[in-house]
Order: C-alpha cells, then sequence, then structure tokens
C-alpha cells in the first residue's frame, strides 16, 4: 500500500488534533466534521480498507472497534454515537487506509445517504 496522508499523520509529517494513540492505533479529529465529534480511527499497520483485512488482523480489528467505543465515551457521548467505516469509493471512501469514524452529538439519522 502507498503511503496516504494518514500515514503522513501517523509519522508526524502532517498536523493533525490526535486524542489518543497507542502502538496499534491513533485516533484524531476529523478535519471536516459531520457532528459535535467526528474523530477518526486509524491502525498504524497501513491496511487500505476493511476488504483487504485478512485473518492476522483479527485483534487488530477489534482493538480498533473497542478503542472507538473508550474514545467516544472518554469524549463525553459515550451513550450514544456512531461508528463508520466506508469500504470503496462507491461506500464513500475518499482516504484509503482503513479507517473508523465516531461520530456523534447530533440526531444521527438512517439509514444514511
Ligand atoms: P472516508 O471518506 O475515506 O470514509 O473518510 C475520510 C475522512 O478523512 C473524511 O471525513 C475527511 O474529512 C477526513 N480527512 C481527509 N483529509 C484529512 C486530513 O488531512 N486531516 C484530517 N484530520 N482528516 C482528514
Amino acid at each position: 500500500m502507498s503511503d496516504t496522508l494518514f500515514t503522513k499523520i501517523i509519522n508526524r509529517e502532517i498536523p493533525a488534533d490526535i486524542v489518543y494513540e497507542d502502538d496499534l492505533c491513533l485516533a484524531f479529529k476529523d478535519i471536516n466534521p459531520q457532528a459535535p465529534l467526528h474523530i477518526l480511527v486509524i491502525p498504524k499497520k497501513p491496511i487500505a480498507m476493511i476488504s483487504n483485512a485478512t485473518n492476522d488482523d483479527e485483534n487488530l480489528l477489534g482493538h480498533l472497534f473497542l478503542k472507538a467505543g473508550d474514545i467516544a465515551k472518554d469524549q463525553g457521548y459515550g451513550e450514544a454515537y456512531r461508528l463508520v467505516v466506508n469500504n470503496g469509493e462507491d461506500a464513500g471512501q475518499t482516504v484509503f487506509h482503513l479507517h473508523i469514524h465516531i461520530i456523534a452529538g447530533r440526531s444521527l439519522k438512517w439509514p444514511p445517504g
């Protein structure tokens, strides 16, 4: 996988408002927030999209989702939040480094557009 701007954020080559980091993942505020809380949780491992993940990534993917829940809670939105993973251009993916959107702080419609 070639470097994306999210790799540059991991490497501190471009700035981001980082809210959480550990050995496996990084979480930072989305530059174009769609709700009062909009954070992206990314693996440090460069996986382009969820459909490229393998069985070897099972623990990593669990870690990302558990941390996303912890971060929503830490940010004060533990009661209601949405986790979104866009896979592929037609699903709205624009950055090809796997990421979980944490969106919260307003009433969210279903189904999404
Ligand atoms: P996608 O559309 O791939 O699911 O989500 C990509 C997200 O990355 C978008 O919500 C977009 O606003 C966000 N994004 C794009 N470039 C940057 C950036 O340079 N910094 C940050 N913090 N977020 C970005």
